[in-house]
């Protein structure tokens, strides 16, 4: 994957956001709409959390709203906002797993990124409730209303990206495939694809070139008489610098990540 490389005095990083969203669209078969509002709803994509309760049922299931009364005790599992993802993991519906995790201190990320895939089993549903005290202000509730229904999530493996180093923010979800379909041919693909651990730096005019690592500035040299620290470089210029080598006359370094 050919990513733009932001190239300034302090700094050298790529979009992170921008790969999220090439891994995204590389990876969908479908868009899941159904699935992102249940993570919404769930906290799961961070600060859109409308202040209802999540319940769920197979998809076959109906659920109505004398079935979410308040107290009601046989009504459709309930889903607990802090647990997220994990609730529905436990009664049986999806398994979590994260298939890629990467910081902006050990990578080119100019922010951190995070890419989980969501195997879904078997079919469910989920609908919203609010609920309202409008006579009393302890006790049961005594109103109440489906606020939301995000239809039917079939079985899949859905793949959610975010962005961020402490705070993460949703960038998207997509449909990848059966749900048979290998996380680990997942992982591998990412990792092949979207390689942000490796910076190549090569002089447009005397071919002089260096590698670095895992975010670091210190360049080695492959064919350079010396190795290069970027923190060094001078006449910065749209997205190169100069060529550092002795001999070169007005070369200029232009940087590839991946
Ligand atoms: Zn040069």
């Amino acid at each position: 994957m050919e990513v733009q490389v932001r190239v300034a005095r302090n700094r050298l990083s790529v979009d992170t956001q921008w790969t999220i969203t090439r891994i995204l669209d590389s990876l969908r078969l479908a868009d899941a709409p159904a699935l992102a509002s249940v993570l919404r709803l769930t906290g799961r994509s961070g600060g859109h959390n409308i202040d209802a309760s999540l319940y769920v049922a197979d998809a076959l299931t109906k659920i109505d709203r004398e079935d979410v009364a308040p107290e009601t005790v046989d009504g459709p599992a309930h889903l607990d906002d802090a647990d997220g993802l994990r609730g529905l993991e436990k009664l049986g519906y999806l398994t979590v797993h994260d298939l890629a995790y990467e910081t902006s201190s050990a990578s080119y990320l100019d922010e951190g990124r995070s890419l989980t895939a969501i195997r879904v089993l078997r079919p469910f549903h989920t609908v919203g409730v609010v609920y309202r005290w409008r006579r009393a202000l302890i006790g049961p509730a005594d109103e109440w209303d489906i606020v939301t229904q995000p239809g039917v999530i079939w079985p899949g493996v859905y793949v959610h990206g975010a962005v961020g180093d402490y705070r993460s923010r949703d960038v998207g979800l997509v449909y990848a495939g059966p749900p048979e379909l290998d996380t680990d041919a997942l992982i591998y693909a990412i990792r092949e694809d979207s390689d942000v651990f490796t910076c190549h730096a090569v002089c447009d005019r005397c071919g002089a070139d260096w590698y670095a690592h895992d975010g670091s500035w210190i360049f080695r040299a492959i064919r350079a008489h010396a190795d290069f620290d970027y923190s060094d470089a001078r006449r910065h210029d749209g997205t190169t610098v100069m060529c550092p080598e002795p001999l070169c006359v007005a070369g200029r370094v232009g940087f590839v990540v991946g």
